[in-house]
């Protein structure tokens, strides 16, 4: 009761998806008052200007870790029943599936080839894990996945079904989430947190530099979140959080194509100036006629101050676009929309993510979402909301991700 009565100042740093999501659900607690209560949604740039609008917005049943996955599938599923998320974010069930292929499209006329370079400086974003591809089952190509070259297929193996595998348009979603809490009364401000005061061991404000400007703001707070993603470490030197480079394309292809996501695993024809590798690429069928295709990360450029300073390198996205286009003439024949690069938010010990208290008073964190944060976003909004307003976590127990087992 004491914890409902309270006046509470609510700092969230950082309007990626976590940072948003929490915003939603501090904003619809039953026990927050508008009259009372002041929440800040800090954002350096813009909402969603990093990973959480460049992702390729995968929800699964199967993914990790697995104290948090299915209730933010389940909570995926009712804020796009509430909100009209197949209209507002592109909410849907979707086919996963695993293809093994041969690249066998040559390229339109006129198109440049690509050389080997990249292929040594990938990084895999780990997201099928040994266990998930053990659970892979040999199901042969669906009907319906009519837009991959028949003759380059080797292997379809079925990795989710409609059941357990469903999708978002990341960006849409994270700002929808973000205005959603406006409308209930969350304050957005633009500027760069650069400091977490503290008294005698608690938080007491944080002070940040507003956007285009160098003048320097506080804010007085009795809570402070930390969901600035890659970035969490140059705000708080103690969080074990690294940042890996990935680049992506969005093609609108050459005819619609039916709804799966296709992890795969291409082997490209030897050419003059290509070694006959093997590249892992993901693509995402979206509805609106949009495809989205990732590759691997790379470590080559370090994160930058801000998510506006992220360097794309137009040579790796057009590889995306060539090896997605050797085993499909609809997105051979399409039209690349976007080519951009973004940093995932990685636990440098591995697990995570960092959901709840740290060891300083007052100081809430939710980062480190690796290559799930699309998926477990609203469960760690829900289950931080539960900690400031609750006093701890009710929907799930989230004692594994507990931050001060991470040293934070
Ligand atoms: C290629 C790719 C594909 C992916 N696909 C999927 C997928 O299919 N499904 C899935 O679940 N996940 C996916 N992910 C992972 C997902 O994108 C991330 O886990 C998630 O977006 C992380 O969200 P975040 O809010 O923690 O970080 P971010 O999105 O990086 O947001 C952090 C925010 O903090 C702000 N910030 C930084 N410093 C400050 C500061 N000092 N003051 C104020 N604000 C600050 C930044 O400007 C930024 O807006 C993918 C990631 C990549 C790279």
């Amino acid at each position: 009761m004491a914890a409902e009565q309270q006046k509470r100042n609510v700092v969230i740093i950082g309007g990626g998806i976590i940072g948003s999501t929490t915003a939603y659900y501090l904003s619809h607690h039953p026990n927050f008052n508008k009259q009372r209560d002041t929440i800040t949604l800090l954002e350096a740039t813009k909402i969603a200007g990093g990973a959480s609008g460049k992702a390729g917005g995968l929800l699964a049943l199967w993914a990790y870790p697995t104290c948090i996955v299915p209730l933010s599938y389940k909570l995926h599923q009712e804020l796009a029943e509430k909100h009209g998320g197949a209209e507002r974010w592109g909410y849907r069930a979707v086919h996963c599936g695993q293809v093994d292929m041969y690249g066998v499209l040559a390229k339109s006329k006129g198109e440049e080839d690509v050389n080997g370079k990249g292929k040594d400086d990938s990084v895999s974003l780990q997201k099928r894990t040994q266990k998930a591809i053990g659970l892979l089952r040999a199901t042969g190509v669906p009907k319906d996945l009519n837009w991959v070259a028949a003759d380059g297929m080797k292997a379809y193996e079925e990795m989710g079904t409609p059941l357990t595998t469903a999708q978002v348009h990341p960006y849409h979603f994270t700002t929808s989430m973000a205005s959603l809490a406006e409308e209930k009364g969350v304050k957005v401000v633009y500027g760069s947190a650069t400091n977490i005061e503290q008294e005698n061991g608690a938080v007491k404000a944080v002070t940040y530099k507003a956007k285009d400007s160098t003048e320097e703001h506080k804010i007085d707070a009795d809570t402070i979140i930390l969901t600035a993603g890659p970035w969490t470490k140059t705000i708080w030197k103690p969080a074990p959080i690294s940042a890996l480079r990935a680049h992506s394309v969005t093609i609108r292809p050459s005819r619609p194509v039916s709804a799966y996501v296709l992890f795969t695993s291409i082997d490209l024809p030897r050419g003059n100036n290509k070694r006959g590798e093997t590249v892992t690429p993901e693509i995402y069928a979206r509805p609106n006629n949009e495809v989205y295709a990732c590759g691997e990360g790379d470590t080559l450029i370090p994160l930058p101050t801000s998510s506006d300073l992220v360097q794309c390198d137009e040579f790796r996205c057009q590889e995306i676009f060539d090896h997605v286009s050797s085993v499909s003439e609809e997105l051979r024949d399409g039209e690349v929309t976007a080519r951009q690069a973004c940093y995932l938010p990685n636990v440098s010990k591995g697990g995570g993510p960092l959901v709840g208290q740290t060891n300083v008073k007052g100081l809430l964190m939710g980062a480190g979402h690796t290559c799930w944060g699309i998926q477990n976003g609203p469960a760690t909004g829900k289950l931080l909301s539960e900690i400031v307003f609750e006093g701890g976590a009710r929907s799930a127990d989230i004692g594994s991700l507990d931050p001060r087992k991470f040293g934070v």
